[in-house]
């Protein structure tokens, strides 16, 4: 009875790696990041060193930040623009315009 709740009151798998196992590690501790998904990751840090402000998500790689309530805005992506979009950005219409009125022209010409 006694050594099952002694087992049952370990808290088994709650951080990234159980360190009281390992009596040779520096001193550790644990910072939580929370990312715009409300993902938690804990990373264990030396104690010396300053935890990041902000940390990659380990489920969507998303930066996370230690304010849960406040977390790291998702970067901003560059939408995709197919070869289209750029050919659009190049030539304006404007200018579609005139080449076409370029090419009836010669076309007419060509005609007489
Ligand atoms: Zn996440």
């Amino acid at each position: 009875m006694a050594a099952g709740n002694a087992i049952r009151g370990t808290r088994v798998g709650s951080g990234p790696m159980r360190w009281a196992e390992r009596g040779d590690q520096a001193p550790r501790r644990s910072v939580t990041y929370w990312c715009a998904n409300g993902h938690v990751t804990e990373p264990a840090f030396a104690a010396e060193i300053t935890p990041p402000d902000t940390w990659d998500c380990s489920r969507c790689g998303l930066p996370a930040g230690q304010d849960r309530q406040a977390p790291p805005e998702r970067p901003k992506v560059e939408p995709y623009k197919s070869h289209l979009a750029y050919v659009k950005e190049r030539r304006s219409d404007a200018d579609g315009e005139a080449i076409l009125q370029e090419a009836l022209a010669r076309m007419r010409q060509h005609r007489s």
